[in-house]
């Protein structure tokens, strides 16, 4: 296999806004790449060489039918040469675009029900899966693991020390973990936690014990934007996707950075965050996934 590295990124364009009042520079990673964008490129990177060096050519992984982890899985599959097998949480009678999309890359779908997806990590269905496949890389949900962590401790390279506070989404609070992770940053980074789930810290936590000490800059993770929970609709995130939109045409998706920016607006108007100091916020991409939330709750911006 010689894979062509287009996977690759450049520099990442940097977009100055107004957010609360203060001057925010916003890292453009949904610009990064043309098929992959966003911080699950940084998430797949060091999997995937790993995969390659244990000799694996099949990927396998799970998610929900408009996950933005299976579609850069799947764009990452063909890209570097490897099969992809996406497990998908729900039957198969809706196909939607991030799906499409997928299938399009040459990823093999494999539809289960709920229930059977809530066993996913047990030995018996992990085997049952190597049967039907044969030998695959496995990368779990979200693609979350250590490997992740590393490949977002380089989402800062550069630029992190520019910045007196950062801002990101959380959902698994994997990507949280690499910025903290970046070595040498002195910022601070403000997680908006997407969901209300409270083990997230604690799994941030545990996730950054494998990074030596020194490396781990300062951090918090908020769940006071949250806007009712994982991918629901809520007028405030809304609005301040609609204002982004409209004064520095700047397309957020719901899930994550619309709830980022409202939360990081909110932080630097109120002073929970400084608003007189150097402030970064990370739009993490996802703007793939609005198809399919649309579909849910009808037209987003
Ligand atoms: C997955 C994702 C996140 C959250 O990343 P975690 O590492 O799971 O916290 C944020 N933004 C976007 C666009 C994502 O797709």
């Amino acid at each position: 296999m010689n894979p062509a590295k287009s996977t690759e990124r450049g520099s990442i364009p940097v977009t100055r806004i107004t957010l609360g009042g203060a001057p925010v520079d916003v890292l453009r990673l949904d610009l990064a790449h043309p098929v992959m964008p966003g911080n699950k490129y940084y998430k797949l990177k060091y999997n995937l060489e790993e995969a390659r060096k244990q000799g694996f050519d099949t990927l396998l992984s799970f998610g929900g039918a408009f996950s933005n982890h299976i579609h850069a899985l799947a764009a990452a599959g063909r890209e570097e040469g490897f099969h992809t097998i996406g497990v998908i949480r729900g039957e198969a009678h809706t196909e939607n675009p991030t799906l499409t999309f997928a299938r399009s890359c040459g990823m093999h779908l494999l539809h289960i029900s709920r229930e059977k997806y809530a066993q996913k990590h047990k030995a018996e269905f992990l085997a049952d899966l190597e049967k039907q496949f044969g030998r695959f890389y496995l990368i779990p949900e979200g693609g979350s693991n250590a490997l992740a962590i590393k490949g977002c401790s380089e989402i800062l390279f550069g630029i992190g020390n520019n910045y007196d506070s950062i801002f990101c989404p959380v959902g698994t609070g994997s990507t949280l973990a690499g910025l903290v992770a970046t070595p040498g940053l002195c910022a601070k980074i403000f997680g908006i936690a997407v969901l209300q789930d409270m083990e997230i810290p604690d799994r941030i936590a545990a996730l950054l014990q494998e990074f030596p000490a020194a490396h781990r800059c300062n951090y918090e993770v908020s769940f006071d934007y949250v806007f009712g929970g994982f991918a629901r609709k809520h007028p405030v995130p809304a609005a301040c996707a609609r204002k982004l939109l409209a004064d520095h045409d700047l397309r957020s998706d719901p899930v994550y950075s619309a709830k980022m920016f409202a939360g990081a607006e909110d932080m630097l108007r109120c002073g929970k965050a400084n608003r007189h100091g150097r402030s970064l916020a990370i739009h993490t991409g996802g703007l793939q996934g609005i198809a399919g939330w649309e579909l849910r709750y009808g037209k987003w911006l």
